[in-house]
């Protein structure tokens, strides 16, 4: 078993792989990794980099440097990545949930398709400016906004997410969330009866 990474080891691998904070913020940054990551069993998400944060760290890092995702299976932690440029100082940059990107893996799946992530985390300076909902899931690191592959009725077939934003044009669906994990779902929107509203574009 290798040895369990100092902060001067762990800090380059987590900026490599999309953790701009991980100077600045290091706690922040190895928390926003615990959460998200899913290439193996869930990790405590504590901000302390032990023996499996490190392993779950080097399995991360390995797999940029030869071109594989780096979250989970199909997924990397810098397409959720909080879109602002990082111009917010207290943006946490990535905390996207490992439930979410589960539900994710098993969409993409289904449709037998890569999904691109166009929208992931937000913090809430940048939710504002870009006109996101007041209570938006993207604060909490719940939602994604998708290249929509499949209809309304199709993604309510598939019971995966509690929140599906369509657009009103042609019923495709550029919004998934999973409120339901992330104790933050005013509508009680859960993947047998999904909250469900529309874009006007
Ligand atoms: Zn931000």
């Amino acid at each position: 078993m290798a040895a369990v990474l100092t902060r001067a080891q762990a800090t380059p691998m987590l900026l490599a792989i999309g953790f701009d904070n991980a100077k600045r913020d290091y706690i922040t940054a190895v928390r926003g990794f615990q959460t998200g990551w899913n290439l193996g069993q869930a990790l405590k998400v504590d901000g302390v980099v032990g023996q499996k944060t490190s392993d779950a760290l080097r399995l991360s890092f390995a797999r940029k440097r030869k071109g594989q995702s780096t979250m989970s299976p199909h997924f990397s932690f810098i397409e959720f990545r909080c879109n602002d440029g990082a111009r917010f100082p207290e943006c946490k940059r990535i905390w996207v949930l490992r439930d979410h990107v589960r539900r994710l893996e098993a969409y993409r799946s289904k449709i037998d398709a890569p999904v691109r992530i166009v929208s992931g985390c937000r913090c809430p300076r940048h939710n504002a400016e870009v006109g996101g909902a007041k209570s938006s899931q993207h604060m909490y690191g719940t939602a994604s906004d998708i290249e929509g592959l499949a209809s309304l009725r199709e993604k309510q077939g598939f019971a995966l997410f509690a929140g599906l934003g369509f657009r009103s044009s042609n019923k495709r669906v550029v919004h998934v969330d999973s409120r339901d994990k992330g104790g933050h779902n005013l509508t009680s929107g859960k993947p047998a009866a999904p909250t469900t509203w529309e874009y006007a574009t």
